[in-house]
């Protein structure tokens, strides 16, 4: 039903100075710096962020990098090493959060927001190179946003702490590209530390480090990147969002953080069916993400699989984000050996992971294959990630 990508293979990484070099070709001169901002995968936690809950997503070593070098007029000059666009440039003193269109609305949107924050920003030259998968559900977005964020932060000496460019990027989503999403996104990308996935409390923006090493236990998290892609600035996502404003508002509490499992059946009375399957997928999400904390606390990452297929259930039954390919993708990674598997991301198409026994990767690789290719999908990309460091500056 959902056209596959467009999006082909994220193109290989560049070091610092390779990225520094193709600015310089591109701009005829050196940039003042460049940063790099990951994506991420949420290990649980999903659309729980703007209900003001709990999330756990952790960095992936897949990221955007970003050089810029300030300039002394009022013009932007924008180039992404992805698409076949060139360099854009854009006239600063008529930018309007409601006119930007295409890849440039993700940095100018950042600037945009900056600039409406009070900080000082006038030309710019930046370049763009990603290696994270677009629209797969690993948040480019969020990557090129947190990346754009960093370094204005830095050339501008705006001083703003990560919490304050998490909101930025935020934002910049919501009020320029026009994407409701909540600070889960740029919370991953800008908070996480190597090896550990980050716990995030999205009412206070509360964070703590939980460690995740994989490697030690085994284990494997592979991304199967379905190529269904989806797009949150409309449809599906906004109407999810709508629904859970709907139930709050209905159930009298500020956010659906504020509702207990105890008080679902009475929930159940007073929703119609579908916003309390909703409702309840929200509530019994905070819940598996808490659990999620304390298993990996207790017992370690191979005792987390059922919570995450659990997940999975309540986002494809309860909240029906998943799509078939996402599906078959959970079924058949948890039939060839992964202890846990779910979708990932906003829903509608993008990615799910699997927790893997390494001993078991390449049978659980091979069966997503064939199964993709028996049900007539597009074939998939699978690609193993492991937990990152979050956005900063590299050169
Ligand atoms: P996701 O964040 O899940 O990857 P989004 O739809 O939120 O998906 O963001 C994808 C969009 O981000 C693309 O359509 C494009 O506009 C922009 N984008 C991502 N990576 C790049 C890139 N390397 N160059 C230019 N634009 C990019
Ligand atoms: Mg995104």
């Amino acid at each position: 039903t959902q056209p596959a990508a467009p999006a082909g293979p994220a193109p290989g990484a560049l070091s610092p100075e390779e990225v520094s070099a193709r600015f310089t070709d591109i701009f005829g001169a050196a940039p003042d710096g460049v940063w790099t901002a990951p994506g991420r995968v949420n290990l649980i936690g999903e659309h729980t962020d703007y209900n003001e809950g709990f999330v756990l997503p952790f960095a992936i070593d897949r990221s955007a990098a970003v050089a810029v070098r300030l300039r002394d007029d009022k013009t932007a000059r924008l180039f992404s090493s992805y698409g076949d666009q060139g360099v854009v440039a854009v006239d600063l003193t008529t930018l309007s959060h409601g006119t930007m269109r295409g890849w440039t609305a993700y940095p100018l949107g950042v600037v945009w927001v900056l600039r409406q924050m009070g900080v000082e920003i006038g030309g710019f030259d930046l370049f763009l190179h990603s290696t994270v998968p677009t629209g797969a559900g690993l948040s480019s977005s969020a990557a090129i946003e947190c990346a754009v964020a960093s370094a204005f932060n830095d050339l501008c000496g705006a001083g703003l702490t990560a919490n304050e460019l998490v909101l930025v990027g935020q934002r910049a989503e919501n009020e320029v590209v026009g994407a409701p999403t909540g600070i889960l996104d740029q919370s991953a990308s800008l908070l996480s530390t190597d090896g550990h996935a980050v716990f995030l409390d999205c009412r206070t923006q509360e964070s703590k480090p939980v460690p995740l090493d994989l490697a030690a236990e085994g284990l494997v998290v592979l991304v199967v990147d379905t190529k269904v892609s989806h797009a949150h600035a409309t449809g599906g996502y906004a109407a999810r969002r709508a629904s859970c404003e709907l139930g709050a508002e209905v159930l009298g509490v500020q956010a659906l953080r504020d509702v207990t499992e105890a008080e679902l059946p009475e929930a159940a009375g007073l929703l119609d069916s579908e916003t309390f399957r909703r409702v309840r997928h929200i509530v019994t999400e905070d819940r598996r993400v808490l659990d999620t904390v304390a298993v990996l606390a207790d017992a370690g990452p191979s005792a987390i699989g059922a919570l995450l297929t659990a997940s999975h259930a309540s986002m494809r039954d309860d909240f029906e984000i998943s799509c078939p390919e996402l599906d078959l993708a959970v079924d058949t990674a948890l039939a060839n050996g992964a202890l846990g598997a779910r979708m990932t991301g906003g829903g509608f198409g993008g990615s799910a992971i699997a927790l893997i026994p390494v001993a078991e990767e390449a049978k659980v690789r091979d069966a997503v294959v064939r199964a993709f290719a028996g049900a007539g999908f597009t074939a998939p990309d699978i690609f193993a990630v492991s937990p990152a460091q979050g956005a900063r500056r590299v050169g």
